[in-house]
């Protein structure tokens, strides 16, 4: 289907949305830009994704050239013209079009396209059996580097990371952080629970505030469960007795596997089944 996307102020047509060679988002990965869903022709969540890639542009000195609101309303048209009901939007903010040096200051205003589309899901199989995972070797952005908290355009570690998954037949990777403590996934946030008790690792581990994240530990602590940030090694995934990952896309899934380690008895656990349901019941909230 013809997809609307949005860019720099107008809806065009898939064809005519075209970005210049000389952007630096193209040349050097110099940008920002967020996954968003839409559940039952509601946009999920949308203040918190904004906030957070205003945040990222900001690390990044990059001025986006229109407001919070008017980026608000920029996606929720966009989601409009494609009659999209459940799916996704993909908004991206970049340097904009300058010369072939690296200097950002001599781009022009940065350029924003939204794209709403379908969203490719996990296969249900895999919620419902779970999902095996490797190490990867590729270290997580290090904090004096492109900052981990922010989502940048620079994916190229978490590309590498995912690279591994995929050479070791499975579909994402831990990262960890050139301190050895778990970072996140390739493209989720990494939750595990031990003796009722769940533990992620903290923003400074180098793990990309997830939106998700934090409402699963929402929805967590409603059911009573205590949530702990702290530092998390291997041994601590190896030895959990559940694992679970969570994100824009794929929600709340299960982990049975960590580098050929079973965790717990091989199904997704208990909790993680609960804050599965929670989190699918929250967001089709009022169909
Ligand atoms: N970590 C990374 C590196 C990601 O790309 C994502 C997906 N945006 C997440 C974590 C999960 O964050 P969220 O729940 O906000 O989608």
């Amino acid at each position: 289907m013809a997809l609307k996307i949005w860019l720099d102020g107008k809806l065009v047509d898939t064809e005519e949305a075209k970005i210049s060679v000389f952007d630096h988002g193209l040349l050097y990965g110099d940008g920002v830009f967020e996954g968003i869903r839409v559940y039952n022709g509601r946009v999920f969540e949308l203040d918190a994704h904004i906030k957070r890639l205003y945040e990222s542009a900001k690390a990044i000195r990059l001025t986006i050239p229109i407001s919070q609101n008017d980026i608000s309303l920029a996606a929720e048209e966009t989601v409009k013209a494609n009659n999209i009901t459940d799916g996704y939007i993909r908004l991206v903010v970049t340097r904009g079009s300058g010369t072939l040096g690296l200097n950002p200051f001599i781009c022009k205003n940065g350029s924003i396209f939204i794209i709403a589309d379908s969203i490719q899901l996990y296969p249900e199989e895999l919620y419902e059996k779970g999902m095996r995972i490797i190490s990867a070797t590729t270290v997580r952005n290090h904090p004096l580097a492109t900052p981990p908290q922010a989502k940048t355009m620079n994916y190229l570690n978490n590309i590498l990371a995912k690279i591994e998954a995929l050479d070791n037949d499975v579909p994402e990777a831990i990262m960890y952080n050139h301190e050895g403590y778990v970072a996140e996934a390739s493209g989720d946030n990494i939750l595990i629970v031990k003796d009722g008790v769940i533990y992620t690792p903290p923003a400074e581990a180098g793990a990309l505030p997830g939106i998700t994240r934090s409402i699963v530990i929402e929805l967590a602590k409603e059911e009573n469960l205590q949530v702990v940030e702290k530092n998390l090694t291997r041994f601590d995934l190896y030895v959990c007795d559940e694992f679970f990952l969570t994100g824009t896309a794929a929600e709340v899934i299960g982990i049975v596997e960590v580098d050929g380690r079973t965790i717990g008895d091989g199904r997704p656990g208990p909790i993680t089944n609960l804050l599965r349901k929670k989190f699918f019941e929250y967001t089709r909230k009022g169909e």
